[in-house]
Parts: structure tokens; sequence; C-alpha cells
């Protein structure tokens, strides 16, 4: 038996995420670390998945996608945390990793639908997933917001295990965009429907990054909103790998943004380098 729940088909005994069948989190609370239009004044009603179909060096939350950490909930607990997130004052419930439960949360989220459940859905994956797997999420998620890593597929290999990364997350991508082709906003500019592509600049990749925002720009066009993360921190195994165990500059960090504005890229997220860091880093 294959799991088809990512495009790597571990068979069921031998699983690369090491996820159990019924749904694992980490943590779930009000978060205020999206960007403006996820978090919002209220915050985002994020549930951080424990398990991950990347094995990322640097992941900043290691401990809950890779170390294990995490508690096994039911169907029926998922459905109270997401109740309970709402009656907190979300904006919106936020799948944080979500890709290695993806069968079970299509079943979750058809439910969720059924009862007329008012706040939108955000999938915040990191793209590398099957593009069958996202149109199955047609009509159960309002927001799409993949990060996509890696234009470079010997990054993806070396950093996070990920064999043909690029070829993999613009499938994904592709998909979501043609599920999501405008943003929809509420009063208040939180988004209730849409796609934003996030992208983590990585120290001394400054090619990678521009290879995935040429690609986005010339397949997806210049309207979409991107984010352009700078908040890389050399977490977990990032040290082994010199040239990614510091933070970024604020130097690659420009660059990179330079580059987004140069292609005509109108709607783009940046982030400060002074206001990230480990603040926005949940204690798991
Ligand atoms: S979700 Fe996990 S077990 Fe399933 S194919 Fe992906 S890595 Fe393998």
């Amino acid at each position: 038996m294959f799991c088809q729940n990512c495009p790597r088909h571990c068979y069921t005994e031998r699983k690369f995420c090491w996820a159990p069948d019924n749904i694992k989190i980490g943590l779930w609370q009000l978060f205020y670390g999206e960007e403006p239009s996820i978090s919002g004044k209220n915050g985002s009603g994020a549930i951080f998945f424990s398990h991950c179909n990347l094995r990322c060096v640097f992941c900043q939350n290691y401990q809950i996608s890779q170390l294990n950490q995490g508690k096994d909930i039911t169907d029926k607990e998922f459905l109270e945390i997401c109740y309970e997130l709402k009656n907190q004052g979300a904006n919106n419930i936020n799948l944080i990793s979500p890709t290695v439960y993806h069968r079970r949360l299509v079943k979750l989220l058809r439910k969720l639908k059924e009862e007329k459940f008012p706040l939108p859905i955000v999938w915040n994956s990191n793209a590398y997933e099957l593009r069958e797997n996202i149109k199955e999420l047609r009509g159960l998620v309002d927001v799409y917001l993949p990060d996509f890593k890696y234009g470079v597929n010997e990054l993806a290999l070396k950093y996070s295990q990920a064999p043909n990364y690029f070829e993999i997350a613009q499938q994904a991508v592709l998909e979501m965009f043609l599920q999501k082709p405008r943003n929809k906003y509420e009063e208040g500019g939180i988004m209730k429907a849409g796609l934003i592509v996030r992208h983590l600049v990585l120290p001394s990749n400054i090619e990678n990054s521009k290879i995935v925002l040429k690609w986005l720009r010339d397949n997806l066009g210049s309207e979409i909103q991107i984010s352009l993360l700078s908040q890389y921190t050399p977490l977990y195994k990032a040290s082994l790998f010199p040239e990614i165990s510091r933070s970024l500059i604020q130097k690659e960090y420009d660059e990179v943004s330079q580059f987004a504005l140069s292609l005509g890229f109108k709607n783009i997220y940046f982030q400060e380098l002074s206001s990230v860091g480990r603040e926005f880093i949940p204690e798991f």
C-alpha cells in the first residue's frame, strides 16, 4: 500500500514523514506572525500540524515537524478546535503544514463545509504537493498560502531531501492559481479568498530566489500577491551547512526585493529584517 498524501508515495510501512494515520497537532492558537491580510488584528486561527513531507535542515518548527512532538487528536477534536478558534475571534483557520494529512483533511473540510463553517480556510503549505490533491481541495480551501522554496533542485535535495521540488511545486501552484486567480478581501483587509505565494530567501542562495521569482512572473503574471520572507534563522541542523549557518543580511534581501520589483510584481509583502528572527517562532 502506498500513501497518496504527497508526491513521495511512500510504502505505508516506511513513511518518510512518520505521520500517524490520525491527525497530530503540535500547537493551535491565535497567531500574529503571518502576512497582514492573514493575521490582521485578531490573529489567524493557526493549527500547526506535526510531521512534514520535507526535512528542511533549517526548519524553525523542527520540534514538531521532525522530532515527533505533538498530540494525536480525533476527527471530532479537530472540528472542536476549529470552532474554538472561531470563538476566540480568529480571522480564519490556518492549516500549517497540512499536506501529510491530506486525505483526512479533505473529509474534515467537507464536514466543515456542510456545517457552513463561516471562516476562510487557509492552506499553508510547502508546495511539495500533488497537483491532483490540490484539485481535490477546490471548494474546500479559500486561501492558498504556499511557500515556494526552491528553484534549484540540487538545493531542495541538499537542504530538504526533496527530489524534483521545482517541477512538483510548479504544478501545485499552477493548480492553486487556476482555482484562485483573483484575491478577495473583507472589509478591514482580511483575505477571504485567493493566493499568496511566499518565498523564504536563503542566505548565500540569491540565484535560487531569482529563479523562483522569474518562474512565478512568467507563469502566474505580475499581479499575483507574493510575500518575500526575510525571517530565515539558522536553527536545527543549519550549522552543518556553513553557507546557511547565519541569518540573512540586508544586502541579500534587498537584491531579491529589487529583482522582484524589476520583474514588475505589483503586490509584494516585504518583511523588515529587524522585526523578524525568533519573535514569531512559536514555542512548542
Ligand atoms: S505524506 Fe508522508 S507517508 Fe505520505 S507520501 Fe508523503 S512523506 Fe510519504
